[in-house]
């Protein structure tokens, strides 16, 4: 029966990567679709791993994906990865999950790295119940957005760029009070990775007086009035 496998990558550090993902990217696939070909040869270069790789990314998703679909019924054996994490989170791999599914395909998503769990369950606040918002939107939509995270009762889950991470912190803290306890995971599983915990207020201060660098996730307390 025809197959597509969603495998995570490393967020990091290249150990992350769990033994039956090496397993399935060596052995059990014919060809695997890269978000960066580039950035996955090093991946599969680090593990020894020679296999084909093509490119499915955000800018060539909708046209590959009727393609990928018939190869795959026709019998070959794919594997999905992105530049780092799960493949479907904050990156390509709805479309094509969705895609197969119509098309009776089996589809396998493999547990692994995902940036938003480990800051998650690092930053110290609730992690019973959470919104997961990816980025927000950078304009349209955006205050709203916004005000309706600021009414959620559970702790919120944000990706982020360094270069907005103040004017985000910003506006969080007008929507929801300078006093609102947050956390920034910054770097995870990386040589200076870091997570600091405080109030919305604190941690703008102290974004204010460094040099803001490498990946980011933001987590916020829930409204718990
Ligand atoms: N698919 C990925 C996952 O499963 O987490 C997310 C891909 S998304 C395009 C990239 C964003 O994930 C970054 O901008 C950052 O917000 C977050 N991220 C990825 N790696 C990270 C890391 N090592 N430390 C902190 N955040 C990270």
């Amino acid at each position: 029966m025809s197959k597509l496998v969603l495998v995570p990558t490393p967020i990091g550090n290249l150990e992350d990567i769990t033994l039956r993902a090496i397993r399935i990217l060596k052995d059990e696939v014919d060809l695997i679709l890269a978000e960066d070909t580039r950035k996955t040869s090093i991946l599969l270069r680090h593990y020894q791993i020679a296999k084909p790789v093509t490119a499915f990314h955000q800018h060539n998703e909708h046209q590959q994906l009727n393609r990928i679909v018939q190869r795959i019924k026709a019998g070959e054996r794919m594997a999905l990865v992105t530049d780092a994490g799960t493949p479907g989170i904050s990156d390509p791999g709805f479309l094509l999950v969705r895609a197969c599914i119509s098309e009776d395909i089996e589809v396998e998503t493999l547990p692994g790295p995902t940036a938003f769990v480990p800051a998650l369950v690092n930053s110290g606040l609730p992690c019973d119940k959470f919104f997961f918002e990816g980025f927000l939107p950078p304009k349209k939509g955006r205050q709203t957005r916004l005000s309706q995270l600021a009414a959620m009762p559970v702790t919120i889950i944000l990706y982020e760029s360094p270069h907005r991470l103040l004017k985000t912190l910003g506006q969080l803290a007008e929507h929801m009070g300078p006093e609102r306890k947050a956390a920034v995971a910054r770097e995870l599983t990386k040589i200076h990775e870091e997570t600091r915990r405080g109030t919305l207020t604190a941690l703008i201060d102290h974004y204010s007086n460094t040099d803001i660098k490498g990946e980011i996730v933001i987590i916020i307390d829930g409204n718990r009035q």
